[in-house]
């Protein structure tokens, strides 16, 4: 196969400007000629007029168009051009379907995708051309993402130059299109592809949970209105005008089955909620991030070393419009080194759409730089030359930012580090390790709020002072670390058991799901255990230990069932110690 490229100018016959790609189709090497049209100019009659003159004079009905942020050109970018790329196939089938009336059906729509793909025999790959920001492209992505493994699947949004600007069409001969689905589809046994994304923005600060969002309408993170986190964070105030601009560059990212998917914020509104151009999932976690410029080099670098070894014969790129935006004069960075490779053409997008080979999930993407390698037939043996973005640039005049999104990303993982360390410290005894006793007073009280069976262990040391007296208060120390280790043996196969310390070498275990009989059990393998335990210095030491169960009795005060095993445990020193008792209520 082959790729071309033509940039079209105004003023001269559209016919004359397509003669190479003329020529070369008709040697007689080719099936298929696919047009792409990429259109940074919103004239809906121009770009379907020139769709009409290049079916004419190129003798292919296999045309798309879409509207573009930014054309890409063997991996520089045009802005407001018209780009033809051209790609020639020798023996492969290429087709287009089109879906109308997709907005209010997105569901009936991809299940009717879904069965067209799957009637393709020898179907690799289908290319979706679509305005899908403003539809219900989860409930739609979800039926087409049942089609059959093993298809790949790529596409991008199209749209205008400015954020909410209305020209969200694709195009054919047959005019602008709005609320449809051309979808470009690639078969035969011949042909390869090899497609991944790149994004390279990193997570600032702590997760935000979704608790409340309505497909690409995101409505509370945390149970607070979402854009107190743009505010709070970024000072980006709702009631501003062009708030949207601003929060563009700080998108947000979610963990969706195990992927990182972007999410740019195209519209604040004064209740603070927002909309994406991508869904969003209750319960799921997501974070600001930025942009950090060696990250993201580092990210296509790693997707160049990919793309090098399957060896393409055309490149498709598909960028999204805040990759421009963010590195403004800079755009060509990221994308000439594919133009290295082999041709590569592609357009500046406004969500990307990508299968996941693994999952076969079909993930709607913003932010993110798709690359589609294609060829026919195999692989020639010649390696090719390793190549890596030139990011010389960054050292000189955006290093200020490289060094300023550098200082930032340190100084939040120490903070995260910071924070994690603090939150140890709260919660954990520093002798011991186990929960300190703030911390297992509040998972006791949590699981006794619960509806299930909950079991407590309440233990203490026997003559433990006459350790201390003898031994010394290290040694104490020592013995209190061994019953620890003793303890956390014991609670192994009991999932959600948790161990705390109380008081001096009074402990707590708590051990949700766990009854009356299977408490018992629990306890006097726990006595034998440190009876029968050869303790460093001190040799021999026993515990006495007060249980009690409580079963879904909930109109219990809680101080009576802390005081009725405390009870407990003095009757099983009262006892002879190294004993067990029930606690009564
Ligand atoms: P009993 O069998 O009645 O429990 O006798 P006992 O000697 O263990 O009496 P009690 O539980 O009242 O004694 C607790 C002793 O534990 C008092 C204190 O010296 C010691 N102790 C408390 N915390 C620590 C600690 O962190 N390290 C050390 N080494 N000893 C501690
Ligand atoms: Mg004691
Ligand atoms: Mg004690």
């Amino acid at each position: 196969m082959k790729q071309m490229l033509v940039e079209l100018k105004q003023g001269v016959p559209v016919v004359d400007q397509m003669a190479d790609i003329i020529r070369e189709n008709q040697t007689g090497k080719y099936r298929n000629l696919l047009l792409h049209v990429f259109s940074g100019i919103p004239d809906e009659q121009r770009v379907v007029a020139i769709c009409r003159e290049l079916e004419a004079c190129c003798g292919t009905k296999l045309i798309v168009g879409s509207m573009s942020a930014g054309e890409i050109k063997d991996g520089h970018m045009i802005e407001r051009g018209i780009l033809v790329s051209a790609l020639l196939f020798e023996d492969s089938d290429v087709g287009i379907l089109r879906f109308d009336d997709v907005k209010g059906n997105e569901v009936a729509t991809g299940i009717r995708i879904r069965e067209a793909l799957d009637a393709i025999p020898d179907l690799q790959c289908a290319e979706m051309l679509f305005p899908g920001t403003e539809m219900d492209t989860e409930h739609m992505y979800a039926e087409i993402s049942g089609c059959r493994r093993g298809i790949h699947i790529f596409g991008g949004y199209p749209g205008g130059h400015k954020l909410n600007s209305p020209e969200h069409f694709v195009f054919d001969a047959s005019g602008a299109l709005y609320n449809s689905m051309l979808i470009v589809t690639y078969a035969g046994r011949n042909l390869h592809f090899d497609m991944d994304k790149s994004i390279g923005w990193v997570p600032l600060g702590m997760p935000f949970k979704v608790t409340k969002a309505e497909g690409k309408h995101l409505i509370e993170l945390d149970g607070r209105p979402a854009a107190e986190v743009y505010e709070k964070f970024l000072q980006i105030d709702r009631k501003e005008h062009d708030n949207a601009e601003e929060a563009f560059e700080f998108p947000l990212m979610a963990r969706q089955n195990g992927e990182d998917r972007l999410r740019s914020v195209v519209h604040i509104e004064e209740d603070g909620s927002f909309w994406l151009h991508g869904f969003v999932t209750e319960g799921m976690d997501i974070n600001l991030t930025y942009g950090d410029p060696s990250n993201i080099v580092e990210k296509v670098n790693k997707r160049l070393d990919a793309l090098r070894r399957f060896k393409p014969q055309a490149v498709l790129l598909y960028s999204c419009v805040v990759r421009k935006t963010f590195w403004e004069d800079f755009v060509d960075m990221e994308m000439a080194p594919f133009a290295q490779m082999c041709c590569t053409a592609g357009f500046h997008t406004w969500g990307e759409i990508l299968r996941n080979d693994r999952t076969g999930e079909l993930g709607e993407n913003n932010i993110t730089m798709l690359s589609i390698g294609m060829r026919e037939g195999e692989a020639p043996e010649a390696e090719l030359p390793e190549i890596r973005v030139d990011d010389t640039v960054l050292q000189g005049q955006a290093s200020v930012l490289r060094r300023l999104t550098r200082l930032v990303y340190t100084t939040m993982s120490e903070l995260q580090r910071a924070h994690n360390r603090l939150t140890i410290m709260a919660e954990r005894d520093a002798l011991t390790g186990l929960y300190n006793r703030g911390k297992i007073e509040q998972l006791i009280n949590d699981a006794l709020e619960g509806p299930g069976t909950v079991s407590l262990v309440m233990l203490d040391l026997d003559f433990f002072k006459k350790i201390n007296d003898n031994h010394g208060h290290d040694v104490g120390d020592l013995t209190l670390q061994e019953i620890t280790g003793i303890m956390n043996t014991e609670v192994h196969g009991y999932n959600t058991a948790r161990i705390g310390r109380w008081g001096g070498e009074e402990f707590f275990i708590m051990l949700p799901g766990v009854d009356e009989a299977k408490v018992m059990t629990f306890a006097e393998h726990l006595r034998r255990a440190v009876d029968c335990h050869i303790f460093p210095h001190i040799g021999h030491l026993t515990i006495s230990q007060g249980v009690i169960t409580v079963n879904g009795n909930r109109d219990l005060d809680r101080k009576a069932i802390y005081k009725a095993v405390d009870d407990a445990l003095y009757r099983s020193k009262e006892g002879g110690r190294n004993t067990i008792r029930k606690a009564v209520l």
